[in-house]
């Protein structure tokens, strides 16, 4: 489903992604793993066409989204159409305070409906369908009590919750996480992870930049580990996990045993 070819990007004169390439299936969840400053968010973020890479090529379903080579890939209408294939989930929810948590989750998708060219004449439908699915999506994050809630009202747990329907409402062919728990207490930290693990149970393809080791072993059928900038090692959970083949690779996995 996506294919990441000879990614390089610099911020200043710093080369902060360095020559990634990795591809990943549909229905796999992919984990990536790596110190602090290794580059993981801005891999997400150049999947996710917020930052543009100054190498290389990404390809979704076997159609070229972004070519470093091709002026045309990158203009901003085209890269606004291409955010579509990816969700993504921050770290701290960035939910609108202003809205409850059903508005939240049916925002995007209404705006997209109104700049399609029926919307007029069908306006109740549509507004009734988004509501529907809302609905549903919420019901599927345990959020069954909670879509009439402002984010204030919610815990930390459950804005995440909110967010990732929020981004499944979207219907994105990858569902990107970065650290999605990092910003929450260790007891909130599971009820996350548990509807990620639901997610990858239901074959949703997943990319998830994570520092909870255990989870990652569990919930992936591959693992990258980012050092300086590099994929330094890549493979199955088991063989990253069990038999890293770098050095660096153990001494960062030593830190969390
Ligand atoms: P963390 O786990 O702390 O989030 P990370 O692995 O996600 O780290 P990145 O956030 O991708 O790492 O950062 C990689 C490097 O790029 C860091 O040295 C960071 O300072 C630098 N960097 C990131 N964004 C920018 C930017 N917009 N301008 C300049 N440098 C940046």
């Amino acid at each position: 489903i996506l294919e990441v070819e000879h990614i390089n990007k610099k911020f200043d004169r710093t080369e902060v992604l360095k020559d990634i390439s990795f591809s990943l299936e549909q229905g796999q969840v992919l984990s990536i793993i790596g110190s602090s400053g290794s580059g993981k968010t801005t891999l997400l973020r150049c999947l996710n066409f917020l930052e543009t890479p100054d190498v290389g090529i990404i390809r979704v379903n076997g159609e070229t989204l972004f070519d470093a080579g091709n002026e045309m890939t990158k203009q901003e209408n085209e890269i606004r159409k291409k955010r579509l294939h990816f969700g993504l989930v921050f770290q701290s929810f960035n939910l609108f305070p202003q809205y409850t948590a059903l508005e939240n989750v049916m925002l995007a998708k209404e705006l997209l409906a109104k700049a399609q060219p029926d919307y007029k004449k069908n306006k109740k439908k549509i507004h009734s369908e988004i509501e529907k699915l809302g609905r549903k999506l919420l019901t599927q994050m345990g959020l069954a009590e909670r879509m009439d809630n402002y984010p204030h009202q919610l815990s930390g747990g459950q804005c995440q919750r909110v967010a990732i329907a929020r981004a499944l409402a979207m219907k994105p062919d990858i569902l990107c996480f970065d650290e999605p728990t990092s910003a929450l207490d260790p007891e909130l930290t599971g009820e996350v992870l548990k509807v990620i693990k639901g997610l990858a149970d239901q074959r949703t393809t997943m990319i998830i930049v994570t520092h909870e080791m255990a989870f990652a072993r569990d919930v992936s059928d591959q693992v990258l580990f980012m050092d300086g900038g590099t994929i330094l090692e890549q493979g199955t959970p088991e063989e990253v996990f069990e038999h890293p083949k770098e050095e660096r690779t153990r001494q960062f996995l030593s830190r969390f045993t």
